[in-house]
């Protein structure tokens, strides 16, 4: 099922998601629902704070949906590794419309659960070890606009609460 995805200003958004007990029927429902919703919107990353629910998942497809072996469901990760430094454009399927230049670690390796509950470990560099950031700040309550410093920042957050009071975010 595809769900809504809340945009910036919506609380779930906002706050740390808390780590996953038994991976229960209900788990796998969501992580399905996820990776539906990553699709259609279509995106190369969802967390599961995105659709309103405060749990430590997050799902990435750099593929788009193209490559069956690309998908990766992560389930209380953790960065065991980060370095290096790269600077690249950022958007979010939270924050639509907006871009920025956001500087993260070069390289990330990630370790967590995968949805069979086996602990799964993969390095990544440029894009992926970006992905594999942008959506553990998510499951800690931060949006990449959260990395972006001074005036661009405040500028878009200007822009977003005036789309709000007009009711057209
Ligand atoms: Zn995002």
């Amino acid at each position: 099922m595809i769900r809504p995805i809340l945009k910036f200003g919506e609380a779930p958004l906002h706050v740390r998601a808390v780590e996953v007990g038994e991976l229960t029927p209900e788990i796998q429902k969501l992580i399905d629902d996820m990776i539906e919703t990553m699709y259609a919107a279509p995106g190369i990353g969802l967390a599961a704070p995105q659709i309103g629910v405060s749990l430590r998942i997050f799902v990435i497809d750099l593929s788009l949906g193209h490559k069956p072996t690309d998908l990766m469901v992560f389930i209380n990760p953790e960065f065991i590794e980060l370095e290096g430094m790269q600077l690249e454009e950022e958007g979010c399927l939270s924050v639509p419309g907006f871009n920025a230049t956001v500087a993260r670690p070069m390289r990330a390796v990630v370790r967590g659960l995968d949805r069979t509950g086996t602990l799964r470990t993969v390095a990544g560099t440029d894009l992926l070890a970006r992905a594999f950031q942008h959506e553990m700040d998510h499951l800690d309550g931060k949006l990449f606009l959260d990395r972006v410093r001074g005036i661009k920042r405040d500028l878009i957050v200007k822009k977003i609460r005036k789309m709000a009071r007009a009711g057209k975010w």
